[in-house]
């Protein structure tokens, strides 16, 4: 009888520390920050426009923008056709305050009309009967929608489905606590969610996320992390070099 075949590293069984990895992150997180206020999910339309907005944006200024679309052409939830029909100057001009409102006006609009064109309608909400790597794949298809994206519309809208969005303050802090090799954020969601309990829905998904976030703009900042008072220094090897250098250099 020929040998089994080893199965490859994806399918391997998990050992229980990695098993516990992201579990124990969260339980250190909620320990520290406390639980995430609850999301109110959107319709995944308005979740998209919203991503497309907030990528490279701060998150009032991409709330805002959200609110000033909606008031400035009378749309919102359900009717976004006015967005979509609205000029390039003047879309231009209600983006003003997010990150590049001169690529992200023409790929909104663009965007907007080409859902009308294969959809027959501007609505997302047919996504819902179809399994989340189809939605994905589908939302992909389309310019300037990546996996981030496709992620944060999974499971942040009311499809509420298993995904994590990897923005790249998610990928700082998975990198700096070694979590899986470094890799890009598409590489990195696949591998960590090799890593998510089965048990985890795609609200705790959310909350972890949450949790990643806030750690990412209080303590895990980009230029200036605050290890010694980090509740991830005893599992983070960037964390513990970065202290380890600093008591050799200081006198
Ligand atoms: S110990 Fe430092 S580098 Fe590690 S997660 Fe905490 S703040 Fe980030």
């Amino acid at each position: 009888m020929p040998p089994t075949p080893e199965p490859d590293a994806n399918h391997r069984p998990l050992t229980p520390e990695q098993a516990d990895k992201l579990p124990h992150i969260h339980r250190l997180l909620l320990g520290h920050y406390g639980q995430p206020k609850p999301r109110v999910p959107t319709d995944p339309l308005t979740q998209l426009i919203y991503s497309l907005l907030a990528s490279r944006t701060k998150t009032p200024a991409a709330q805002q923008v959200l609110r000033d679309l909606e008031r400035t052409f009378h749309a919102g939830p359900a009717n976004w056709e006015p967005v979509r029909d609205a000029s390039l100057p003047d879309l231009e001009r209600a983006l003003a305050i997010v990150t590049f409102p001169e690529q992200k006006a023409p790929r909104l609009k663009a965007l907007l009309e080409q859902i009308t064109a294969r959809v027959g309608t501007l609505t997302l909400d047919f996504l819902a009967k179809y399994r989340t790597e189809k939605i994905r794949d589908w939302l992909e298809q389309f310019e300037g929608i990546g996996p981030q994206i496709s992620a944060a519309v999974v499971n942040f809208s009311t499809l509420r489905r298993r995904a994590l969005s990897i923005d790249a303050n998610h990928l700082r802090v998975i990198q700096r606590l070694c979590v899986v090799p470094r890799a890009d954020a598409a590489t990195t969601e696949t591998r960590l969610m090799r890593l998510v309990p089965e048990t985890w829905d795609a609200v705790l998904l959310d909350d972890h996320h949450a949790l990643i976030q806030l750690h990412a703009h209080t303590l895990c900042t980009f230029a200036d992390p605050k290890c010694t008072n980090c509740p991830l220094l005893k599992i983070c090897p960037s964390g513990q070099r970065n202290l380890a250098e600093l008591h050799l250099t200081t006198p």
